[in-house]
């Protein structure tokens, strides 16, 4: 049977994109939907936008520090507005850049909300169109727990829009999103506090990292409160919040943030018309390559809950795009030694394993750390500390995870995230010269276990 594409995809995202374009570029007939805006969370709500609040946010600590160099400044001021209209610009610009991409690869792009009719036929803007697979990739979209009030609280979809900075923002949550947007609203001003439900944040993380961040937050005065949950929001007359906590207490704030994780984004999508299964906490349930429980039908990026990060997608969207109409180049995705950073400030940036994972697969592991005070800060009076960590095979040698709490964690793991996957052992980093003065260098020249 003739169809009016090879490939349908769902959702010009991350994943959406990179699969339609390199599928075009392979000689496939390939069209895109978007409902929303071109680049997908990444580009609009999500990474970008969210790193340039962050650089916005650093800024503070700069300037604090400059005198330290022999620089005077007047008093700094910040302007919210200013910052939202140059980022809203940036973003502007990137959304071109995306459609430029798609159209001059080849692939049809259609604006609108896509729904499936049938396992070979996509609606969109009253018209049907035919192809031989299509691929879901609509990503997802932030989850507030339905307590008294709850719409009341804003999500990062919102937080990126605000007309005014709050003068008092309560971040709930303990994840990437509420630990960076935390930094973000400490950093330009605000008086913050982050809740959340556990002992401490950033589950899954390794235990030192944890525990440093906490410290360093603590050190620069943003409110952490752990064991805490809203029991439920209330607007008061002035406009403010009250929250309620579980246990009684009562908080005041501006803002409730809400950071609780995100779900599959699957919302009037036609599902029902396909045999499409859902796992059990929801997302759209593939194989290992991408394939739905129905044939003509893949799904890749947050829509099926593996790991929910920008490279990640774009990898899935080349294996599949490979996949289709590239089989002899395809190479399945790597999900190990998966590189991240949390842009917190300080930066967390990670890869491999942590200790307690490293244990718990039975690992007998030496574990290096460092601590130290960055050369940039001798001058100030900041007493921020910087934390690097090693976790090392004891019989192989292999270093199984690196991590770091400190300035530019995310841009120095990327290098070693290289080293781990070509199987460096703690040697190779021994051996390795060391890039004098600077913090990376610490990670080859641990010499001596903490823990044996
Ligand atoms: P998305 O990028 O979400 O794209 C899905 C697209 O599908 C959207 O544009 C949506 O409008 C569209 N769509 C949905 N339904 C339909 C429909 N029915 N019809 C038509 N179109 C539809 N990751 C990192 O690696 N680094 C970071 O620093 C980082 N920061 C983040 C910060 C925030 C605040 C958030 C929320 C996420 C962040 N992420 C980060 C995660 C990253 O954004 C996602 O993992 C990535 O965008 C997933 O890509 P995707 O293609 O699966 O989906
Ligand atoms: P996460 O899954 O990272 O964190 C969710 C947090 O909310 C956890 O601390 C969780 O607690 C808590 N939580 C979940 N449900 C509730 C509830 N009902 N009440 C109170 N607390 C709750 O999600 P995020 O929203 O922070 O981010 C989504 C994903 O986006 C991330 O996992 C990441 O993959 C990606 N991302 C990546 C970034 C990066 O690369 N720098 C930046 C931002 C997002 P508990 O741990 O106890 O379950």
């Amino acid at each position: 049977m003739a169809y009016d594409f090879d490939l349908y995809v769902i959702g010009a995202g991350s994943g959406g994109v990179r699969a339609a374009r390199f599928a075009a570029g392979f000689g496939a007939k390939v069209a895109v939907a978007e409902s929303r805006y071109l680049g997908g969370t990444c580009v609009n709500v999500g990474c970008v936008p969210k790193k340039l609040l962050v650089y916005g946010a650093h800024f503070a600590e700069d300037f604090d520090q400059a005198s330290g160099f022999g620089w005077s400044l007047d008093e700094a001021q910040f302007d919210w507005a200013t910052l939202i209209a140059n980022k809203d610009r940036e973003i502007n610009r990137l959304n071109g850049i995306y459609r430029n991409l798609l159209v001059n690869s080849g692939v049809t792009l259609h604006e609108g909300h896509a729904k499936i009719v049938d396992p070979h036929t996509v609606e969109i803007n009253g018209e049907r169109h035919s192809a031989k697979h299509i691929l879901i990739a609509t990503g997802g979209w932030p989850q507030i727990p339905e307590i008294p009030g709850h719409e009341l609280a804003i999500s990062s979809n919102q937080a990126f829009f605000l007309k005014e900075l709050p003068k008092r923002v309560l971040v709930v949550g303990g994840g990437y999103i509420a630990v960076e947007f935390a930094g973000i609203f400490h950093g330009l001003g605000a008086q913050t506090t982050l809740l959340y439900r556990g002992e401490l944040f950033l589950r899954g993380f390794d235990g030192s990292v944890r525990k440093h961040l906490q410290e360093e937050l603590t050190k620069r005065g943003m409110d952490l409160q752990f064991n805490a949950d809203i029991e439920r929001i209330d607007k008061q007359a002035d406009g403010s919040l009250k929250v309620t906590l579980k246990d009684g207490r009562q908080m005041e704030a501006d803002c409730v943030f809400y950071a609780t994780g995100r779900r599959p984004m699957l919302d009037n999508l036609g599902l029902e018309n396909t045999g499409v299964k859902l796992d059990k906490k929801g997302f759209v349930e593939v194989d290992d390559q991408y394939q739905t429980a129905e044939p003509s039908i893949l799904a890749l990026g947050d829509v099926i809950g593996r790991v929910q990060l920008t490279p990640v997608a774009l990898a899935e969207g080349m294996a599949v795009a490979r996949r289709l109409f590239k089989p002899e180049q395809y190479r399945p995705v790597d999900y190990k030694m998966i590189p991240t950073a949390v842009f917190s400030l300080p930066n967390i940036g990670t890869v491999g394993l942590t200790e307690e994972e490293a244990r718990d697969a039975g690992h007998e592991v030496v574990i290096f750390e460092s601590r130290f005070r960055p050369m940039k800060l001798t001058l100030t009076e900041c007493q921020e500390r910087t934390l690097m960590k090693l976790v090392v095979d004891a019989k192989t040698d292999k270093v199984l995870g690196c991590h770091m709490v400190g300035p530019d964690a995310g841009e120095i793991v990327q290098g070693l995230a290289i080293a781990l996957k070509a199987g460096a052992t703690k040697r190779h980093f021994d051996e390795t010269i060391g890039v004098h003065p600077t913090a990376a260098e610490e990670f080859v020249t641990m010499r001596t276990p903490v823990t044996g």
